[in-house]
This record gives structure tokens, sequence and C-alpha cells, in this order.
């Protein structure tokens, strides 16, 4: 597949407060260039085959970049909620993270972006069962020249039992895959021992915690934290799941 960019590609909104108040952070140049480029390939790859329905400048910045990013406020804001129980990762210690059903890359090339600077160290798995999807990364990753990512194809549940993936990440992404008992049936596996699980989810019940708590007592993980947030532009409701590995 060649990836042709069109050099009239909208340019995404580039305000850096809305990233400041929203989440205490704030990209760089540099970063927000790269969000640039990614949206340029993924309306190029979009061509080849279904990879994202959110190609709307504004939208796709809201669903794709800011829904990305924010559950990693506290790896690299200092300013959290005082709820907030998770500390950042060390930074200058190796950094696994693993995104399962990446499809596009989402959430995991935009947390590797914003990531990178800070671990230096980072390294990214992008996993997806979908070969095409995997080619369209591999040349996206390539064009994008990001040593520090790899893309695979294969199935969790299958690739989880491989020794080279078993308790190998520090960290999993996992959005719009599955009903989050079976996102963490796939991700806890891949984790070592005090890894966390970082489950995107919209809407949130009690009722679906209940069962949440029962599945993770035989899967051997812990619930962490729940953020409750809205998106900062169409105010959709959000939560993010915490899950530490035991
Ligand atoms: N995570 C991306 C996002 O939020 O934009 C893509 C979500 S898309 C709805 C679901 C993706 O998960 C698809 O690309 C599909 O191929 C992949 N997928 C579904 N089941 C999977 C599994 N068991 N292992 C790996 N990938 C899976």
């Amino acid at each position: 597949m060649v990836l042709e960019i069109s050099q009239a590609i909208s340019p995404l909104p580039a305000s850096v407060d809305i990233w400041q108040k929203t989440m205490g952070w704030q990209p760089t140049p540099s970063q927000l260039n790269q969000f640039q480029q990614l949206y340029g390939l993924i309306l190029a790859g979009n061509r080849h085959m279904n990879l994202t329905r959110i190609t709307e400048p504004t939208e796709f910045w809201e669903k794709h970049l800011w829904d990305s990013i924010r559950p990693l406020g506290f790896a690299l804001s200092s300013s959290q909620p005082q709820d907030c129980p998770l500390k950042p990762w060390p930074a200058n210690q190796p950094l696994r993270g693993l995104d399962i059903g990446t499809g596009g890359g989402f959430p995991g090339l935009p947390v590797a972006f914003a990531l990178k600077p800070l671990y230096p160290q980072l390294q990214l798995t992008l996993l997806d069962s979908t070969q095409k999807k995997v080619l369209f990364l591999e040349e996206a990753i390539a064009t994008l020249n990001l040593p520090y990512i790899q893309a695979h194809v294969g199935r969790a549940e299958q690739i989880h039992h491989q020794p080279d993936y078993t308790q190998h990440y520090d960290f999993c992404l996992i959005r719009a895959v599955a009903k989050a008992p079976i996102c963490l049936q796939y991700a806890l596996p891949f984790l070592k021992p005090g890894g966390l699980v970082i489950l995107y989810r919209g809407r949130w019940s009690l009722e679906e915690e209940k069962i949440l708590k029962q599945t993770l007592r035989s899967l051997g993980g812990r619930l962490t934290w729940i953020d409750a947030f809205v998106t900062p532009l169409s105010q959709a409701t959000r939560h993010c799941l915490y899950v530490c590995k035991q």
C-alpha cells in the first residue's frame, strides 16, 4: 500500500490552552506536527480501507487525539485530581506499552507521541487482528520515523499466551474492542505484576462495575480507579477504568 498524503489537509485545532485547561499538559510544536501528520496518514489510509469514520478535523481532534491522551494525564501532568491514586512511571527506566485492538492506531499512536519526550525509553506495540490495518500501521510507523513502535497482527487471546508477550508490558491500552470483562481477560496476561490496564469506556454503570469486580477476582486484577469526565467540545461522557495486575 502506498499512502499518498494530500497536500490540502485541513489543519487540526491547534490551541494548546484547551489541553492545559482539561488535563494540565501541553503539546509542543513538534507534537502538534506529529498529530497533523497522523491525521494526513489516516485520511490517506481511509482511501484504501475503513480505518475510521471520524475524519472531520475538530471531531478527529476530540475523539482520536484528546480522547486517546486524556487518560494518561496521571503520567504527563503534575496537577491531577485529588482522588487520583496513580503515580507517574519512573522517567528514566524502560517502559513497555501495548495497544490491544488498535485499529488505525488509537489510542496508541497519540499516547506514544505524548509520552515519548517524558519517557525516552518507551517502546509501544500496536496489536490488531486485521492484517490490512497492521500493514497500514507499519507504513505509518515508517513514514513518521517511529522506531520505538512496532505493529503486530494477531488476536489478543492467542498472543497473550506466547512467551515473548506474557507478563511483558508495564501498561495496556484498550478502547472500543469488547465488553469490559473480555477486555480485561485479553489485557491482564500481557502485564507484568503491578502493570496497569487503561480501559477506555463511554458510559459506565454500577451494574457493569459489579460484574467487572466479580470477573477481576478470578483474573488477578484490582480496580484501582474510575475516572469520569466529559469531552471538551461535544461534552460527551467518558469513563476511564484503571486496573492493576496483582
Ligand atoms: N481501538 C481503536 C479505536 O478506538 O479507534 C479501534 C477500535 S475498532 C472498533 C476494534 C478493533 O479491534 C478492530 O480493528 C479489530 O480488528 C480489533 N480487534 C477485535 N478483536 C480483537 C482481538 N481479539 N485481538 C486483537 N484485535 C482485535
